[in-house]
């Protein structure tokens, strides 16, 4: 066996030869001469050979570094004649043309990416992270560019914030496939309409059958205008999220109101009040039901939002609008005022809290991945701007797998 055989088996390297070696550095650099197999001079479009009509400068590829060693690769491109394409440059079997990386390295990038922060993956594969996040973009982009999104059905909005100061990015969920569709700069109506002008045809938005976001007028509004097919959904733990405000907010007005003794009383009572019924021990609820003595103000709205929770278990909608009809009426009845407030908003989206009953649609998935784009941002400890932060909302939870893309012969570690 050769040398450079045997260089070719140790590093694994597909579809080229090895013609000479060299180490520099200091041995921390090992430059590889590389050609295509079978002397190459392939059309990338057709796969046929063509004749060569000049030979080009010299190119480097970095590969995935090898105990510590970078590897380049070192080869001159040729531009062929092709019967059928015309003058192009020949294939190059280990990487995307005009990359700077080999396949094998984009794909290890990419992994290593979604699972450490980009600091981390630039030190594992040597190289510095200004340049890893400027790879990552670039390849990234490559593999997204000319994507449109398919099959869009029910679609959930969401925002959060990237940076300190009330930076904000709108995130756009296909709920069926849970994954991230779009992300936009800012939270307001104008970015969302962005999404359904400039991202969605008019063919798409008329196929999108229900829609679920919180209670912000932007969104609903914003819905409402453009999937004229839809239904709205408000999601139901935002519903639930309000109502416990309401009740926090009367056991708040309580304790500012309580003398040292009647505070003791009240103390620890705030998780015990938003507590789901299923969840609640025998001692949870012997505390809560003396406040019935303690504190009837309290009592009455824990009762209130105790008995909401009845709502979410019906089956059909009507017995669901009979059922939030009679409790709003003995909550209006109630005179504490965060319930009324609640009632109020609860009486402006009601038709948007029923569909619930029929269709089950929660923002729960649009949630659960929020929560995993919080954990790459807090990874990251934030981001300065956008772009690198949707490069990895896209890499984590988009809906193309990214290191999918990669040819699969190339796809080992
Ligand atoms: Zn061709």
């Amino acid at each position: 066996m050769t040398i450079n055989k045997f260089i070719r088996k140790l590093l694994k390297l597909k579809g080229l030869c090895v013609t000479g070696f060299k180490f520099a550095n200091r041995n921390t650099v090992l430059n590889l001469w590389v050609k295509p197999h079978k002397n190459g001079c392939l059309c990338p479009s057709c796969g046929r050979r063509g004749r060569i009509v000049r030979t080009m400068m010299p190119r480097m590829w970095r590969d995935l570094p090898v105990c510590g060693c970078c590897v380049l690769f070192w080869y001159c491109p040729r531009e062929i004649q092709c019967p059928t394409h015309g003058r192009i440059q020949e294939d190059i079997p280990w990487a995307e043309s005009y990359a700077r990386i080999t396949y094998r390295f984009e794909y290890a990038m990419l992994i290593y990416c979604q699972l450490m922060t980009q600091k981390a993956a630039a030190k594992i594969l040597h190289i510095a992270g200004s340049t890893l996040s400027d790879l990552l973009h670039r390849s990234i982009t490559r593999i997204r560019d000319g994507h449109r999104i398919r099959g869009l059905k029910s679609v959930g909005i969401d925002e959060i914030s990237y940076c300190k100061g009330h930076k904000y990015a709108t995130i756009v969920y296909d709920l069926d496939r849970s994954c991230v569709v779009w992300v936009g700069q800012g939270k307001g109506r104008e970015t969302i309409d962005i999404f359904f002008n400039e991202v969605l045809s008019d063919y798409q938005k008329s196929k999108i059958k229900w829609g679920c976001c919180d209670m912000s007028e932007t969104y609903i509004g914003a819905i409402e205008d453009h999937c004229l097919n839809a239904t709205l959904v408000l999601d139901r733990f935002h519903v639930v999220k309000a109502l416990n405000k309401a009740v926090d907010e009367v056991r708040k007005e309580q304790w500012r109101n309580a003398c040292a003794d009647e505070r003791k009383a009240l103390k620890g009572l705030r998780w015990l009040l938003f507590k789901h019924s299923s969840n609640r021990s025998k001692k949870d609820s012997r505390i809560l039901n003396a406040l019935r003595k303690g504190n009837r103000r309290i009592h009455r709205a824990w009762v209130l939002s105790d008995e909401f929770e009845r709502f979410w278990d019906y089956k059909v909608e009507w017995a669901a609008k009979r059922f939030l009809k009679r409790w709003m009426t003995t909550a209006l009845k109630s005179r504490i005022e965060p319930i009324r407030k609640f009632v109020r908003t609860i009486k402006k989206h009601i038709g948007r809290i029923l569909p619930f009953i029929g269709s089950r649609l929660t923002n729960a998935i649009g949630e659960g991945l929020n929560r995993i784009i919080k954990i790459v941002k807090n990874r990251a400890s934030g981001f300065r701007t956008l772009h690198p932060f949707t490069d990895m909302i896209f890499l984590t939870v988009g809906d193309v797998d990214i290191p999918a893309q990669i040819p699969a012969k190339f796809r080992a570690l």
